[in-house]
């Protein structure tokens, strides 16, 4: 069990129509999808609801500009949506809470917006939410293949941990550190533990995963970086955006990118691929709406992407993609 620090969280259910109760007047930041579930449970309703969309600098200053003043912003939904409540937050200092609508680390426990610029990820701001609160109800009420898909950023710690190595072995960015080294195995071992109870749609499972998705952002603030966390699965996912232009669901595009790239490493695929399947995760291609073709054409562009957006140095570094490296990712993703 993983005792963890960071974001003070709630959990439980009818979470935020209780604390509509004691805010002042209050902006929404939402996806309309949970947004239509919770604001008939509300009594008292946002002075304005704004809808989570692209996470330019351009887009999100208009969204500021044009706000009246609030006392509190509360991001309902994905990562798009308590992103921009966290730029909302920062720009006009209104409290920030946080309602997640899907497990995620990077929905509502890390304090900085992923900016989409110039074809690349940025990370700016620095937002601590007074709350976040997990609504289980709400979280049920999304596609249980999204919901299992929260697990992909706690399953990057697999091929992160092994990139963290190959960098820190080069000289290059941040430097080993076996403690928290150790723990991208800890959070490993209780998602292990606890994609069962995830895959049954069980409060404690979810719970669990939030717990490490809250602890990861804990430790990447206090690190300075999440080396523990982030390596060549999210630098695939990164380059598999810009090859095809589109995403699909972080988690479930991460998790592509450790079976592949534990595969590429050579570091025990076995275990990705089997906590994955016991979380009852979508991995199959055409259940995930991806061609084996966009898969290689990610392959062959990363070892470039990698060098111009000066990401870590990782197993994406210099990979030459052959045909052996073809078949392995192929095999990886259990494409005939
Ligand atoms: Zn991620």
């Amino acid at each position: 069990m993983i005792e963890a620090r960071g974001f003070p969280t709630e959990y439980g259910r009818g979470l935020l129509a209780d604390l509509v109760d004691e805010l002042g007047t209050y902006a929404v930041v939402a996806h309309p999808e949970p947004w239509a579930i919770i604001a008939p449970t509300l009594r008292r309703p946002p002075a304005v609801v704004i809808s989570a969309g692209d996470l330019t600098p351009a887009h999100l200053d208009r969204l500021v500009a044009e706000l009246p003043a609030v006392e509190a912003v509360v991001g309902v939904g994905g990562g798009t949506a308590m992103d921009s409540a966290k730029w909302v937050h920062g720009r006009t200092g209104a409290s920030l809470f946080q309602l997640p609508s899907l497990p995620s680390v990077n929905a509502c426990f890390t304090r900085m917006t992923a900016l989409r610029d110039a074809g690349g990820v940025r990370y700016e701001g620095d937002a601590v939410p007074v709350r976040v609160l997990v609504d289980y109800d709400l979280i049920a009420s999304a596609p249980a293949e999204l919901v299992r898909g929260g697990i992909g950023d706690v399953l990057s710690c697999h091929t992160a941990r092994f990139d963290w190595r190959i960098g820190a072995d080069a000289g290059r960015d941040a430097p080993w550190d076996d403690e928290q080294a150790a723990m991208s195995l800890a959070y490993l071992d209780e998602l292990e533990s606890l994609s069962p109870q995830l895959a049954a749609g069980e409060d404690d499972g979810l719970r669990r995963l939030m717990e490490c998705h809250r602890d990861i952002g804990w430790r990447c603030h206090e690190l300075g970086h999440a080396r523990f966390e982030e390596g060549s699965e999210h630098f695939f996912a990164y380059t598999f955006e810009e090859v095809t232009g589109r995403t699909i669901m972080h988690g479930e595009l991460v998790t592509m990118g450790v079976l592949v790239m534990a595969a590429l490493q050579g570091n025990d695929p076995s275990r990705p691929r089997r906590i994955a399947d016991a979380a009852r995760m979508r991995t199959a291609l055409p259940d995930l709406g991806v061609t084996w073709d966009e898969v290689e054409a990610t392959l062959h562009r990363l070892p470039t992407f990698v060098e111009e957006q000066g990401l870590w140095y990782s197993s994406a570094n210099g990979l030459t993609v052959d045909d052996r490296v073809l078949d392995l990712a192929r095999r990886a993703l259990q494409v005939s």
